[in-house]
């Protein structure tokens, strides 16, 4: 049996050893020090941005820079509903209600006009809308040049959610940059790694001093414990912040492998019926992503076409209750391989069932025909290889 091939494992070197170590034996081992200071102002300048703060999660800066917008019980927040729940959790933690909105189908990212017209809809109905969160899908950022003057005119705050897009672009600015504030992630399976952690970036020093001081159990200046309101503990330890130091280093370097993993896909899959997600998009190429994950969509009309002539019942009854996603992460898991679906749109989440939603279908149909392939920087050429004949055959059969 051969190893199984993961979709998107973490590449560490000698260089994060070192940084590493020399944290541990420096004695700062606590959520403060030397190397968390400098983690924020190296991701800082890399990005653009005047202020950063560095969080145990990519969550945690979504909570907290929401808590600084004033989101609460009877407020609103808009946000991509093809997203993580962790973009609509930490919504939900503040008391505000999500209202989701639906993709473009060229690369997924929410529908950028749909985004600024549900916020119009929503403030002409009295509701109070505190941010609208536009999520950076995939490694792509979103389409700012709408949302930001959108949204600006409308005075709603955009907090980018640029969890799974660091490194990438649009135009001459940096993902992170956009909008009042922005989250980065750096979990385990992200574009760079401190095993988990997060980071808060805004031009805006109030709401990154906030953020910072929520971060920390809410302590006032003061000699003793004084607390004024409700704070959470969210700081990055000083260890792990050495480890991103060192993912920092590399991360030019890791973005460009993910780049020729998913040019090989390209090349490989050039004759089967599917459709690159943010690549074949009109009007853009996806020369500035950081091609995190690398995405395929299937052609409808294949799926259409296997499904009206199958000659088998029991192949037609189970193609009517699976999707092709579903079938093609099925079989490529039998060949130790992980391909994981889209994420499934939050307005079809039983948990949000009660949300408001502006919807298209088009994440619905993404997610019925979209799946993830393995894009890591440590995959090697033949781990390549294996996927792209699997997914060959796989798609082949469908
Ligand atoms: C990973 C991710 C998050 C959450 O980041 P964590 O560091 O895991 O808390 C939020 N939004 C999106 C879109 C993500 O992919």
């Amino acid at each position: 049996m051969s190893e199984r091939i993961l979709m998107s494992q973490a590449s560490v070197s000698a260089v994060e050893e070192d940084f590493v170590l020399d944290a541990l034996r420096s004695g700062w081992v606590a959520p403060l020090g030397p190397h968390v200071d400098a983690f924020e102002g190296e991701i800082a300048e890399r990005v653009g941005v005047r202020h950063a703060l560095a969080l145990s999660s990519g969550t945690a800066a979504l909570h907290l820079a929401l808590i600084h917008l004033g989101a609460r019980p009877g407020t609103k927040v808009v946000l991509s509903t093809m997203t993580f729940a962790a973009t609509a959790n930490a919504v939900v933690y503040t008391g505000a209600d999500p209202v989701f909105v639906d993709s473009r189908s060229g690369d997924g990212n929410v529908d950028a006009e749909l985004m600024v017209e549900a916020v119009r809809t929503l403030l002409a109905d009295g509701e109070t809308v505190v941010a609208a969160i536009p999520v950076d899908l995939f490694g792509r950022t979103a389409d700012y040049d709408v949302l930001e003057p959108g949204l600006a005119d409308l005075g709603v705050p955009l907090l980018a959610d640029a969890a799974e897009s660091l490194g990438a672009s649009l135009g001459n600015r940096a993902a992170g940059s956009f909008g009042t504030a922005a989250a980065l992630s750096f979990n385990g399976n992200k574009i760079m790694t401190t095993s988990g952690g997060g980071m808060l970036l805004s031009n805006d020093a109030a709401l990154v001093d906030h953020a910072r001081k929520l971060s920390t159990q809410s302590r006032e200046p003061v000699p003793w414990y004084e607390h004024t309101e409700i704070g959470y503990n969210y700081r990055l330890s000083n260890v792990l912040a050495a480890l991103g130091r060192g993912q920092l280093q590399r991360l030019d370097g890791m973005i460009a492998r993910r780049r020729e993993i998913r040019d090989r896909y390209a090349a490989a899959f050039a004759d089967l019926p599917l459709r690159f997600l943010g690549r074949d998009d009109a009007g853009r190429d996806d020369t500035d992503d950081n091609c995190w994950l690398t995405t395929v969509v299937l052609d409808p009309s294949l799926v259409e076409e296997r499904r009206s002539d199958s000659p088998v019942v029991e192949e037609r009854r189970r193609s009517l209750e699976t999707t092709p996603a579903d079938r093609i992460v099925e079989a490529m898991s039998a060949q130790q391989i992980e391909v994981r679906h889209l994420w499934k749109p939050m307005h079809l989440q039983p948990v949000f069932s009660g949300a408001r939603s502006f919807t298209t279908g088009v994440s619905e149909d993404l997610f019925t025909r979209g799946v993830t392939l393995p894009s890591g920087p440590a995959l090697t050429d033949a781990q390549i290889d294996r996927v792209i004949s699997s997914l060959t055959r796989v798609v082949d059969a469908l």
